[in-house]
C-alpha cells in the first residue's frame, strides 16, 4: 500500500536521505530507526505528501503523491494519512473533543461525534473532554494526538519519536496505543525512532544512515 522508489531528498546541496526502493503492505508495522539526523522525520513528511522529494516517486494506496498538490493534496491527506508529530501539535484554543472534531472538518468529511466520543472512552479521555491541551499531563495529550490521527479511519498512521522521554513503562504504553489504533483501522503503522527499546516490537524494520 506503501512504495517508495529512487528517493533523494535534498536540502540545499545537502542529501539528508537516499533509499532506493521501500514498501509497506496493508497492516504491516513497520519501525524506522536511525540516529538523529537520519532523516526519519524527512521520510515520514515525504511519505504524507508535506515535503516533494528532490528525486523519485512515493505511492500511498496507489496514489502517485506527486500528482495531487494544494487542496486536495490537503484533502488526500487529511483522508487517508493520520499523523502523530513529534511535537504533538493539539490546537491548544480548542477542548479535546473539538482537537478530535477538526479532523473530520479539514479533511472535508461530516462531523462524527459518535466516532470521537468512542475514541475517547476507549483511550480513557472521556473525562478531558472539554479541556484543553494544556491542562492535560504528556499520556494524556499524545492519546490525544493518537486519537485526533485516526479519526477518520486513515490507511496510513505515522508517529514520530512517540517513545522521546518515556520511561520504559509509558514507551510500551505509547507503543501499545499505536499498535493497537493502527490494528483497528487495518491501518499501515509507520514509526520513526531514534529509541533502541522499540526494536524488539516491530520485526519490520528499515534503518536509516547504515
Ligand atoms: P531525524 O528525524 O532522523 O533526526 P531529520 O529528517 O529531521 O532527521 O533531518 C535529517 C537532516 O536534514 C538533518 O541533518 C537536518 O538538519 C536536515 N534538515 C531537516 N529538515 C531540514 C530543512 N527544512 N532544511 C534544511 N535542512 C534540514
Ligand atoms: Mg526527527
Amino acid at each position: 500500500m506503501l512504495r517508495l522508489s529512487g528517493i533523494r531528498q535534498r536540502y540545499g546541496a545537502k542529501q539528508v536521505l537516499a533509499l532506493d526502493r521501500f514498501a509497506a503492505a496493508a497492516g504491516e508495522h513497520w519501525l524506522v530507526l536511525g540516529a538523529s539526523g537520519s532523516g526519519k522525520t524527512t521520510l515520514l513528511n515525504l511519505i504524507a505528501g508535506l515535503l516533494a522529494p528532490s528525486e523519485g516517486e512515493i505511492a500511498v494506496g496507489g496514489q502517485i503523491l506527486a500528482m495531487l498538490e494544494g487542496a486536495a493534496l490537503d484533502r488526500w491527506r487529511g483522508r487517508n494519512v493520520g499523523i502523530v508529530p513529534q511535537k504533538l501539535h493539539l490546537v491548544s484554543s480548542l477542548s479535546v473533543l473539538d482537537n478530535l472534531l477538526l479532523a473530520p472538518y479539514l479533511a472535508g468529511l461530516s462531523s462524527d461525534k459518535a466516532r470521537a466520543a468512542s475514541l475517547l472512552e476507549k483511550l480513557n479521555l472521556k473525562e478531558n473532554s472539554k479541556a484543553k491541551p494544556h491542562q492535560l499531563s504528556h499520556g494524556q495529550a499524545q492519546r490525544v494526538a493518537v486519537a485526533r490521527a485516526v479519526m477518520n479511519r486513515p490507511k496510513l498512521l505515522l508517529a514520530d519519536e512517540p517513545t522521546a522521554n518515556l520511561d520504559d513503562a509509558h514507551c510500551e504504553q505509547a507503543l501499545d496505543l499505536l499498535q493497537d489504533q493502527a490494528g483497528e483501522c487495518g491501518a499501515t503503522l509507520i514509526v520513526a525512532t531514534h529509541d533502541q527499546r522499540a526494536k524488539a516490537r516491530f520485526d519490520k524494520r528499515l534503518e536509516l544512515g547504515a
